[in-house]
């Protein structure tokens, strides 16, 4: 097995544990790359040559990731996401194992799925245009925000980061959206809107019930309370009810679309899988990218792929190279 693992030692905590998961992987006669990111390195430099590898290992948070997913994105290339960030949404949304020793021998049984990415053009406002990919959601307004003012408290932290932000941001500025999806028009006001691949967040709550990264539509999410105090109806309408098909979600409104293109009444600051943009943006788009990427799930996902012949009993590399493998 040729094998190229891309890292972001500035993910998390700095974890060490994807060197643990190298150690797992590798076996007698294997061949593997280590590349750690550099500051401001582009996606594409790094995996320039990444179809010559019978795997790639995009080890980092999920900004980190989903940029190097769109980077490979249609792209011939068998990939694992190595969980080494601070929220690990893909992995969590994915439902596999996130442990070194579990990863690496799914890795090597080399079971897989095609999952979708969205895709985020937007203008910021001096006029300039950009693009970005993501893979679990993006988001403007009262989410940009915690973002934004999570990203100090990050690494000594951790999630915790997150809420503190949310209560030093209790009155977010409510903006008026203009979305038009597939050719609908839709106009609302709220704190944020946010457009989703997919939308479990941690404690396996889901924002939107039935949500899956392969269903080839993003959801459109507008959060209408003006005020964060109020956003504790719908929080904790998601802890009792975690997949929401009982309470609903009251607050919270959603449209399921391919082709979104939104318009804030003013600028707005926004994120895109917890990586915020430096000033806020006038208007923005996103699209679905649909089975975008190849992904390595073991057993316990909920995604798989029926036409998929790799199983435990049949792993794609090499059933001798397995038999010597440590137990998860
Ligand atoms: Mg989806």
């Amino acid at each position: 097995m040729r094998c190229l693992i891309v890292h972001n030692l500035k993910s998390g905590f700095g974890s060490n544990a994807i060197f643990e998961f190298e150690r797992a992987l590798l076996n007698e006669g294997d061949e593997c790359v280590l590349r750690i990111l550099k500051e401001g390195q582009r996606a594409d430099d790094v995996l320039a040559d990444a179809e010559s590898f019978d795997l790639a290992v995009l080890s980092g948070g999920d900004g980190t990731t989903s940029s190097l997913l769109y980077g490979l994105r249609y792209r011939d290339v068998l990939t694992c996401v190595f969980p080494s960030g601070t929220a690990n949404l893909f992995c969590l949304n994915l439902g596999i194992a996130a442990e070194p020793s579990a990863l690496a021998r799914a890795c090597r049984v080399g079971r897989c799925v095609s999952t979708d990415l969205g895709e985020l053009t937007f203008t910021d406002i001096h006029g300039s245009r950009h693009k970005r990919g993501f893979s679990i959601m993006m988001g403007t307004g009262f989410d940009a925000q915690i973002m934004r003012d999570a990203v100090a408290g990050k690494q000594t932290l951790g999630a915790v980061a997150y809420f503190t932000a949310v209560f030093s941001n209790v009155h977010p500025p409510v903006r008026h959206f203009v979305i038009d999806m597939d050719g609908t028009t839709i106009e609302r006001d709220g704190i944020s809107c946010l457009v989703a691949n997919t939308t479990q967040i941690q404690a396996g709550i889901e924002i939107v019930p039935d949500s899956r990264m392969d269903d080839g539509l993003l959801e459109v999410i507008i959060l209408e309370q003006a005020d964060a105090v109020g956003l504790l109806r719908p929080l904790i309408a998601s802890i009792v009810d975690h997949k929401g098909d009982r309470l609903g979600r009251p607050e919270i409104e959603t449209f399921r679309g391919q082709h979104i293109r939104i318009t804030p009444s003013l600028p707005v600051p926004l994120e895109y899988d917890g990586e915020t943009y430096e000033e806020p943006v006038a208007s923005y788009e996103a699209v679905v990218l649909p089975a975008a990427n190849r992904i390595v799930v073991d057993g316990l996902s909920s995604y798989h792929d029926p036409s998929d012949s790799a199983s435990e009993e049949n792993p794609r590399f090499g059933s001798g190279e397995l038999a010597s493998f440590p137990e998860p």
